[in-house]
């Protein structure tokens, strides 16, 4: 088992670290005001665009770009327990049990969450997604769910906290009910989104490759128990992000193809595909 390991507290974690008490300030330069995102927070037009500049800097550096993921019907799917029927409600104290009692990876990829009033599943390939492209993007969540919610599914998706720099939630949007990069700290031109919403992305399209959603617990519909789903592979067969792995390695191979051109003005959308 590899050892737990954190992510580097810069001020590319800064909603991460706005939601710490303890966060030393020498660790963490973002604990300072950020306006537009927070009533208690501000940081002036000024000081943003020297931090989108330094981590542009640090990005091109390290030869990585930036990516946000959306996590519900994106990575995961997620269903009010409540919902389930009895049967699966056992199955889920049952595999909640084996998590406990053996301290090990989940085979089905199913977990109960938030004091069991939640079944996640995991979509396949979400692991292998995020550990291949780790070492290419500084990688964080947005998501319009709150904060509590989102902590607990990246702390499942990523026990080690290696991955997520940041969390990005519904408290620090500034338009209610719409994703914006106003609130990222790093460039536009170098920022990738993954989500399977286009809608709520309005002022952002040329940014988003958009992804299937991902809708698991749907297949109940069918009469199936969720430990029938989980036996029968041939339910869950979505190679979505497979897809947009492959594409998100393009993208980061183009845009540093050619290091004799420089990277100050190269801009990543234009190589999405849409
Ligand atoms: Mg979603």
């Amino acid at each position: 088992m590899n050892p737990p390991c954190k992510a580097e507290c810069t001020i590319t974690c800064f909603f991460t670290c706005i939601g710490k008490t303890k966060t030393k300030k020498k660790d963490c330069e973002a604990d300072k005001p950020y306006h537009n995102i927070n009533r208690n927070f501000s940081l002036s037009v000024k000081e943003i665009n020297r931090t989108r500049e330094l981590n542009l800097r640090s990005l091109i550096k390290r030869k990585k770009l930036h990516l946000l993921l959306d996590l519900d019907n994106t990575l995961i799917h997620a269903i009010r327990v409540n919902r389930l029927s009895s049967t699966d409600r056992d199955y889920l104290r049952y595999i909640q049990r084996e998590i406990v009692d053996g301290g090990v990876v989940n085979p089905a990829y199913i977990y109960p969450m938030l004091d069991y009033s939640y079944a996640l599943k995991m979509r396949p390939g979400v692991k292998e997604f995020l550990m291949e492209l780790s070492p290419l993007f500084d990688i964080s969540i947005y998501t319009l769910a709150g904060r509590s919610y989102a902590k607990v599914v990246a702390e499942i998706l990523d026990p080690y906290k290696c991955t997520f720099r940041d969390i990005i939630t519904n408290e620090n949007c500034t338009t209610p009910g719409y994703k914006g990069l106003d609130v990222v700290l790093y460039p536009e031109r170098v920022t990738v989104i993954v989500d399977d919403l286009r809608e709520v992305w309005k002022k952002h399209p040329d940014n988003l490759i958009q992804i299937r959603p991902y809708e698991f617990f749907d297949y109940l519909s069918l009469g199936l128990g969720v430990e029938e789903l989980v036996k029968h592979e041939s339910t869950d067969m979505d190679t979505e992000l497979l897809r947009v792995l492959i594409h998100l390695k393009k993208l980061h191979a183009q845009f540093y193809k050619e290091k004799t051109l420089g990277h100050s003005h190269r801009d990543i959308r234009k190589f999405i595909i849409r």
